[in-house]
Parts: C-alpha cells; structure tokens; sequence
C-alpha cells in the first residue's frame, strides 16, 4: 500500500513515512493511494471475532509493513481492559428496531479520540524504528479540551516519546483543566497558555517551525512531531469501529448479511464521517452518511450547495468538539471524489485565498448521492437529549444528541428508515452541566460535585476516570505567555 499527498500524485510514501510524516511537505494530507476492497466473506469471518482482532485485520490491508504480531501487541495494549471499561471496546447500544448507537467513549478519557489516540503512539513508535528514526519523538498539541487528554493519556510513558500539551488558560472546561493538570506519567508536560484556543494554536505552529529551537533539540535527541487529526495513524484506527459495528449487528441478528445501514455522525474536523466513507469503500454495505453538525453549520450548506465558505460567524456552543470553521480531513474526501490532485489543489489555494470554494458539479454530484447533511443549535441539542432520555431511557452526551437530530431530520425529509447507526462520541458526563440542563435540573452542583448529581438523577455510575479525579494529585501549574512557549519547552525537556 502506497500513500499520496492529497496535493501531489507523483510522490510515494509507506505507511510509517505518513504516519511518522503526519503532514506531506506540499501542505496536502497523505492519504492511501487507493482503498482495499474487502473479500467476500470478511464480514462473516469477522462478526465473531472480538474488536481487537477485528483491528488487527482492518489496519492489516492498510499497513504492509507491520507484521500481524506487531498489530496483535498493539491492540491489546491500546484497546486492552487497563484501557477500556467494556470488553466489547465499543458496543453497539440498541434503542429500537432501526436505530442503534455506536459508543465510542469507553476509554481512559471517556471521549472518542480515545479510539485513535491509544492506537497512535504504538503506530508511530514502530514506524519511527522502520524509517530508522533514533531520536525521541516530541509530539506537541494545542488543545481546545479533549485531544490534549487523549493524546496525554495516549503517549505516557511510551517509551521514545515526550508529550508537551498547551491548553488555552480560560479555554476549557473545569473538568477538562482537571483531566490535563492531574496527568501522570513520566513523559508529559502540560503548560496554561495566557489567551485562547488560537494562540495556544498560533504558538504550538511557531514552535514547529523555529529552525534554531528545531536544531537545539536535535542535539539533544528530540524531534518534533504533531499527534492531531490529519495524521494518517488517527484516522485509520476509527475505519475499525464502523466495520466492528457493523459486524456487532449482524451477530446479534438486527441485520441480514448483505442488508444495508447509514450512518451519523456528529462532526468537526471531519475525520470521524471520513473513517465511514472509507468503510463503504472497502465495502461495507452503508448507504449513506448522515453528517451532524451544531451552529457551525459550514459543512450542512457545503453538501446543500457545493460551497464552502469559512467566511461566517463563528458559535461557541455546547457541543464545543465541534466547534470548527475548517474541517480539514474535508480534503481526503475531495481527492476520493475528483481522483485529481490538480482539481484539490486548486480547491485549497482558494480556501487559503479567500475562505472560500466551490466544487464542480460533477463532484457535487457525487457528494450529494452520499452525503446529507443537518445542523441544530443549543437549544434543539438539549431538547434532543430530555427526549432521548424520557423515551429510550438512554442518556447522551450533547455532541451524540447533535447526531440524534440530524437523524431525526433525515428521517422526515426521506422517509428512509434503514437501519441507522448513530455515532456517540462522548460520555455524557464529561458535559455534566448542559446534560443536567437538559433534563430539567434548576440548579447546578459546582464543580466534580456535578458528577454526582447526575449520577444521583440517572442512576447511573459516573465513568472511573471522571469520578478519580477528586484523588489525583495535580501535578503542572506552569502558566506562560504566549510569546514564551519556547521556555516552557525548554524547561520541559531538559
Ligand atoms: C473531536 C470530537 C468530535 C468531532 O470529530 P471530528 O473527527 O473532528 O469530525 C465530535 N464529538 C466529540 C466529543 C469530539 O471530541
């Protein structure tokens, strides 16, 4: 398998070149030069198989150079049970004959990075040894809240690697502040940036490219590496889910082999909805891909119109994940449609340009044979969440809750009622407050205690990892200056 520049065709790249790579040299995203096709029978094979061997054999047709036993050792790290809190990884919960929801958040940071950001450090700690990389990789990341964590709790104590994680100081939430200054392991750095989640972004991108800081670190052993979405090794581990979810139906008797399901996804950066799109592609009976967004609403006018236009007002809503003007990963699936770096390149210069772009209509074409699109604001999220939870008895998270109205619309405008599996990319009690909000609590505990009252209302346990936060001690008080990043790296990796 060779992997491309979604800017560039000429040039080829192995897998652990993307992966330790992260970002091709011309800006543009590696990405495989074509989709394996699953055989015949894989998905039966695979029903009754448990998550990490069906990892094993989805990351297999992607990965050439990696054994099967080195996929094996990675797997049951990452998605072992020191990791996760169900053997099933990630189970598929039923609410009624057409409507299942696939829950992504049962690992350490009850957040869905979790499904790529333990997988991560294993892909690209092999890969450094195959492109004979000897240094110490440094993954920096600027976080808006939960990357930062997945990515903390991804990379401690992987041998070879530092992690350094900037957060803007009155930028995230308290129990996200909580997650990140308590993180143990003996090679993370966390460090409070003065401003916001673009500073902590502008600074993180200087870092990157100081040549002297680069050439410093160098002759101490180090080299910079980033662990954010477009990083080929993030988003193939999320291929996984959608293949297990399906199979998940098919074992337990809700589908028939062969019958066809869609998809929604709640979405940001559009790296998750991409993973499905590739599913399809290797031939996994979706038919189409329900794309969930909150105010934000670029990407509903863009698979409405053909445009996409950054150029608009930009929402801090309760779905905060999915608060995002350009969705990156948006590219890869440009280079699928067009099969034309020249036609993508021209896209993305016009974007950088203006903010702004409009695709052809062949490729519009082909867009809107797959993709719907629905957006909803605060408002209709916390209605979405009472009615999930007075009807179904199951509680969601508002970003799922986002995806559950898209459905809901989908539903009305098509009158399609194939099996639809919803994506649940986050615990709800990581947003205790817009969840208790939502099911009508007048006032609000402050703090972890809000954990409890939710637990209290809904009877059910607040996950471990939120709950243990009270007895962790925190460790990273450090607060700089945006100017003074390069300091706090410094004092990191002496
Ligand atoms: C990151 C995130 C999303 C958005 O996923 P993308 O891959 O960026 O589209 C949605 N929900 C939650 C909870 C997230 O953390």
């Amino acid at each position: 398998m060779q992997y491309i520049s979604t800017r560039d065709g000429a040039a080829r790249f192995t897998a652990s070149q993307a992966i330790t790579q992260g970002l091709a040299s011309d800006g543009g995203l590696l990405t495989p030069f074509y989709i394996p096709k699953l055989p015949g029978k894989a998905l039966e094979d695979l029903k009754d198989m448990a998550y990490q061997h069906r990892a094993v054999y989805i990351m297999k047709q992607f990965l050439e150079e990696f054994s099967v036993k080195e996929l094996t050792d990675f797997a049951a790290a990452a998605y072992g049970p020191e990791k996760f809190d169900t053997p099933a990884v990630a189970p598929v919960h039923t609410l009624d004959g057409t409507t299942h929801c696939l829950e992504l958040w049962h690992g350490p940071t009850c957040a869905f990075k979790d499904m790529a950001l333990q997988m991560l450090p294993h892909l690209l700690t092999a890969s450094l040894v195959k492109t004979e990389e000897f240094k110490t990789v440094c993954i920096l990341v600027a976080t808006s809240g939960d990357t930062g964590k997945g990515a903390l709790e991804g990379f401690k104590n992987v041998p070879k690697t530092r992690i350094l994680v900037f957060y803007p100081k009155d930028g995230v939430s308290q129990v996200q502040q909580l997650q990140m200054i308590t993180q143990e392991g003996d090679n993370v750095g966390v460090a409070a940036v003065v401003g916001n989640f673009d500073d902590a972004q502008t600074g993180v991108k200087r870092l990157f490219s100081d040549e002297a800081l680069r050439e410093e670190l160098a002759r101490k052993g180090y080299f910079f590496s980033s662990a954010n979405s477009i990083n080929w090794g993030r988003v193939l581990p999320q291929i996984v889910y959608y293949v297990s979810a399906y199979c998940d139906l098919l074992r337990d008797g809700a589908i028939e082999p062969g019958q066809s399901i869609n998809v929604c996804v709640p979405t940001g950066n559009f790296g998750n909805i991409l993973a499905a799109y590739y599913a399809r592609e290797m031939g996994v009976p979706i038919q189409k891909l329900i794309c969930a967004s909150n105010q934000n609403d670029v990407l509903t006018d863009f698979i409405r119109t053909g445009i996409y236009d950054r150029n608009r007002t930009f929402y801090h809503t309760m779905s905060p994940s999915m608060d995002i003007l350009i969705s990156s990963n948006l590219e890869r699936l440009l280079l699928s449609l067009t099969q034309d770096v020249e036609e993508v390149k021209g896209y993305m210069e016009q974007l950088n340009a203006t903010g702004r772009y409009e695709v052809s209509d062949r490729v519009k074409g082909k867009l809107q044979k797959l993709f719907y699109g629905y957006c909803c604001d605060d408002k209709e999220t916390q209605a979405v969440i009472g009615r999930v939870y007075r009807q179904h008895d199951y509680l969601i998270d508002p970003h799922t809750a986002v995806a559950f109205s898209a459905l809901e619309q989908y539903r009305k405008e098509t009158e399609d009622n194939t099996p639809c599996v919803v994506v649940s990319t986050a615990s709800p009690f990581k947003f205790c407050d817009s969840v208790l909000g939502a099911l009508g609590a007048e006032t609000i505990a402050e703090g972890l205690d809000a954990l409890d009252q939710l637990s209290q209302l809904t009877g059910l346990p607040a996950p471990a990892p939120l709950a243990g936060l009270r007895d962790k001690a925190v460790r990273f008080t450090q607060t700089v200056e945006k100017d003074h990043m390069v300091d706090a790296v410094r004092s990191m990796l002496v």
